[in-house]
């Protein structure tokens, strides 16, 4: 049997209806930005591998700095016990986190850096004696698919048969200059109920919302608003994170800060599953007490694996260095470039720059996992380019390491695809 079938059975993979797609590309091998399948063909990895490998794959730097940790000290237990590779992350993120971010809790992945915010956040008034028991989120939201994360997601594509054990979340619009002054309104007519804890959005770009954009001067209102209501606001970075915005984080765009963000992703350079919540003094500081209870209480078995804050600190010191700088924004120039050119093609409706993020929407009716969609996805493998659409949004989110000639090459098998639908 060769890999596809020995694939088919047994292994059930994410996001699949494996009746109507029951094969799974082998890869055995990943460099750069190359991809490479079993039978030798190669592939660009337009999306980063959902944006984690953004230091390119198979980063020498980063696997050297793990082999090295890996002779050292694998795993241990994060209570009561702790490790220079955490502490040296931790002082890393400081010194690259908004001003406000005090400390940092470890999870496996971006998901449970969410249900750890809200969680955070719902025991912040518990621990005060308030009883606030609602979220706020976002329309369109993704947060990712435990429960907690599961509820602030709003695309019920994902959700439909967990609607009814879902906590309570009030959703308001994603804010646009139309929409404004209604959103502002909802807005503080919820948090005027008391009853709000958190307010958690995906700033500036919604990612699984097919790289759905807002301006950053809505938002910084938002979270302003939200914070004189003494609502603690929540921003998940867990794609945003680490440059793909241009600057280190989304939430540097906006004079108001989060009092929680969350991070995973491209966090540990796609070497290892790892994520955090970090978070302001003035939260630490509700769970700071003599009464045990007022504590924590959550923990996961891998928290701060020495292996993966490794990776973590080699990524941040290359998101750091000068070369990675430049070449975001050179990405970001050649995407604006490419906007440019696009833009005035008849079969393009929109498109959107943000960082080394373009998104350009077709001028055409899709399912979001529908035959036009899965046409265009082997249309693209074809040509050699690794595109995820999500309904009629084509996107590509590249590794920084990308050269200028392989980012023509994903700008070319983008243009080539309007000839097909
Ligand atoms: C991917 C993603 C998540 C979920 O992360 P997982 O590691 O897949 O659980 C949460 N929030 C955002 C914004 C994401 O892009």
């Amino acid at each position: 049997m060769n890999l596809k079938q020995r694939d088919r059975k047994h292994l059930w993979h994410p996001l699949t209806q494996h009746k109507l797609h029951p094969e799974h590309l082998p890869i055995v091998r990943a460099e750069g930005v190359w991809l490479f399948d079993d039978e030798g063909n190669k592939y660009i990895d337009g999306i980063a591998s959902w944006y984690t490998c953004m230091y390119g794959h198979s980063n020498p730097k980063i696997i050297s700095a793990v082999k090295q940790q890996l002779g050292v000290l694998d795993q241990v237990v994060f209570s009561g016990f702790t490790h220079p590779p955490a502490i040296e992350l931790s002082e890393k993120l400081m010194d690259i986190l908004p001003d406000n971010m005090a400390k940092i809790f470890f999870s496996d992945n971006g998901s449970t850096s969410v249900d750890v915010a809200i969680k955070i956040a719902l025991q912040y008034y518990f621990n005060k004696g308030e009883k606030r028991n609602k979220v706020i989120a976002l329309h369109n939201a993704f947060h990712g698919d435990t429960f907690g994360a599961m509820s602030v997601s709003g695309l019920s594509v994902y959700n439909g048969p967990f609607e009814d054990f879902l906590l309570r979340i009030e959703r308001i619009a994603v804010p646009d200059e139309q929409n404004w002054e209604s959103v502002v309104k909802e807005f503080k007519n919820l948090l005027d109920t008391g009853e709000v804890a958190a307010f958690i959005y995906e700033p500036l770009v919604q990612g699984a919302a097919s790289m759905h954009m807002f301006a950053p001067e809505h938002l910084d209102q938002l979270i302003s608003i939200a914070q004189k209501a003494q609502v603690l606001t929540i921003a998940d970075e867990v794609m945003t994170g680490f440059g793909k915005t241009g600057l280190n984080f989304a939430s540097e765009y906006m004079e108001a800060k989060p009092d929680l963000i969350c991070l995973s992703k491209s966090l540990t350079a796609g070497v290892a599953p790892m994520a955090l919540t970090c978070c302001s003094q003035k939260v630490y500081d509700a769970f700071y007490d003599d009464e045990i209870s007022k504590g924590f209480f959550h923990g996961h078995t891998y928290s701060a694996n020495p292996l993966a804050c490794t990776a973590a600190i080699a990524g941040i010191d290359l998101l750091c260095s000068e070369e990675i700088q430049n070449n975001i924004q050179r990405i970001n120039k050649r995407h604006l470039k490419f906007e440019r050119h696009i833009s005035n093609n008849p079969k393009v409706k929109s498109t959107r720059v943000r960082g080394v993020i373009f998104a350009l929407d077709l001028n055409v009716q899709m399912d979001r996992y529908g035959k036009l969609r899965d046409q265009l996805y082997a249309f693209f493998m074809k040509e050699g380019v690794v595109l995820r659409p999500l309904g009629n949004t084509v996107y590509t989110l590249p590794p920084y390491v990308i050269t200028d000639s392989e980012l023509d090459k994903i700008y070319e098998v983008i243009e080539k695809c309007l000839d097909i639908i």
